[in-house]
């Protein structure tokens, strides 16, 4: 369940995909389309015909075993299916019944179109991918295994927290790309125990949060979008920006406390510094083209103008610690890649996110003239540094300040749809490579 905010999508544009998006409540690609009628069912498949590469992200609420699980203080939602009955239980058809029967026939319908989708698209042999959490009633589909149990087809098992969620949570991604499946992210952090408690809220009720948890994190969906780039470029699909580098799953360190951060810093506005960390420039067109890009010190012969310096101080290039230098000491060691490393910048950006005073900072910096084009930090390139999060508030500041018309969609003007009323949330997203 990706949702509106379309992570992988805005992931593969900052590779040079073109994309499209199908989802209910509408992305900033495309407005919002309700797949369950049959207009825009057919205009879909037409674009997934035409497509290198095809995404399904089933909501997996009437799916989830999540309804088995006793939570303290919260009212239980019941079951809608189990293992005997995966298209739902008969209790729904019993009175009183009807709307959680409705939501279940409507997930079937869509259940039945996404996965034959995927099937006709396997056949020709596009790209695609499906997921779910792992022990979710989706994979126990009998369309949905039966593509699964296709010879090239790979199931990555991973923890979600190895690719940068708070929580630990295990899921599935089914593809016919077997560089998906290429990097083992297994779960061996240091985790706090109740991170999956209710969070009390201010008015005494207990909410979930596997919500906070449904949306791909910024580190596995430019994980995804390196392995989907490099599968299009190998099969000679299309000529791609792919970075030297990979976003890498971390399993070991601690996430002791992640559980209590905002959601969105290891996602959305954690998207442009993962993209900068592999050294990606934003794509003309893109809505991320006011975001300076990263370079590092040791790539640089001098300090221009349109660029600035935000490390502990470089002999070589003969500039003064910067004012805008690390807060959190630097990983110790020389290791390629340190775990500490990482969660430095989660720190980093919590930081600035409660920090009226360094946004104020960076929004200054970000409204300099000469414009600031480069941001330079000491790290090299693939190495997650602070810098990234700068660049992210001076992107959101310079983007507050630009007119509303060019921070529309980076993709082809979408036809206009209203969705239907009454319809359970469906995330399909589907994406067109270039022409
Ligand atoms: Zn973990």
């Amino acid at each position: 369940m990706s949702g509106p905010n379309a992570p992988l999508e805005t992931a593969l544009v900052w590779f040079g995909w073109r994309v499209r998006t199908y989802e209910i409540m509408g992305t900033h690609f495309n407005e919002p389309a309700d797949l369950l009628d049959p207009d825009v069912q057919a205009e879909a498949e037409a674009d997934i015909e035409a497509a290198d590469f095809l995404g399904v992200a089933m909501d997996c609420s009437t799916f989830s075993r999540i309804r088995e699980i006793p939570r303290p203080g919260i009212t239980k939602a019941r079951p809608l299916r189990d293992a005997e009955h995966p298209r739902g239980l008969p209790r729904l058809h019993e009175k009183g019944a009807e709307r959680e029967l409705h939501k279940v026939d409507q997930h079937n319908k869509l259940l039945d179109w996404s996965t034959e989708q995927l099937h006709a698209h396997h056949g020709r042999g596009g790209g695609w991918l499906s997921e779910n959490p792992e022990n979710s009633l989706y994979w126990i589909q009998q369309a949905v295994h039966e593509l699964s149990e296709c010879e090239d087809v790979v199931s990555y098992r991973y923890s979600a927290c190895a690719h940068g969620a708070a929580r630990a949570k295990k899921q599935r991604i089914d593809s016919n790309i077997p560089g998906i499946a290429s990097q083992r992210a297994r779960c061996l952090h240091v985790h706090d125990q109740h991170e999956w408690e209710p969070i009390r809220q201010p008015d005494g009720s207990r909410r979930l949060v596997a919500h906070e948890e449904s949306e791909f994190t910024a580190g596995l969906v430019f994980y995804l979008a390196a392995e989907i780039s490099a599968w299009a470029v190998r099969t000679g699909r299309a000529k791609l920006q792919l970075p030297r580098f990979r976003i890498r799953p971390v399993e070991t360190g601690s996430r002791v406390g992640w559980h209590t951060l905002n959601p969105a810093l290891l996602r959305s506005q954690a998207m442009p510094g993962h993209a900068l960390r592999l050294r990606l420039e934003p794509a003309s067109l893109s809505r991320h083209e006011s975001c300076p890009v990263l370079t590092s010190a040791g790539h640089v012969q001098e300090c221009r103008t349109d660029q600035f310096y935000v490390g502990r101080g470089c002999e070589r290039l003969r500039l003064p610690p910067s004012e805008f230098q690390p807060i959190f000491p630097s990983g110790e060691g020389t290791a390629e890649y340190s775990p500490d490393w990482h969660s430095q910048v989660v720190r980093f950006a919590d930081t600035v996110l409660g920090s009226t005073d360094w946004q104020r900072r960076i929004h200054e910096l970000a409204q300099r003239t000469p414009v600031i084009r480069q941001l330079i930090v000491d790290e090299p390139p693939g190495v997650p540094s602070h810098g990234e999060v700068i660049a992210y508030w001076m992107w959101r500041a310079r983007e507050e300040n630009l007119p509303v018309l060019s921070r529309s969609g980076s993709s082809p003007a979408a036809p206009r749809r209203v969705p239907a009323p009454g319809l359970g949330p469906l995330q399909l997203r589907e994406v067109a490579g270039p022409p």
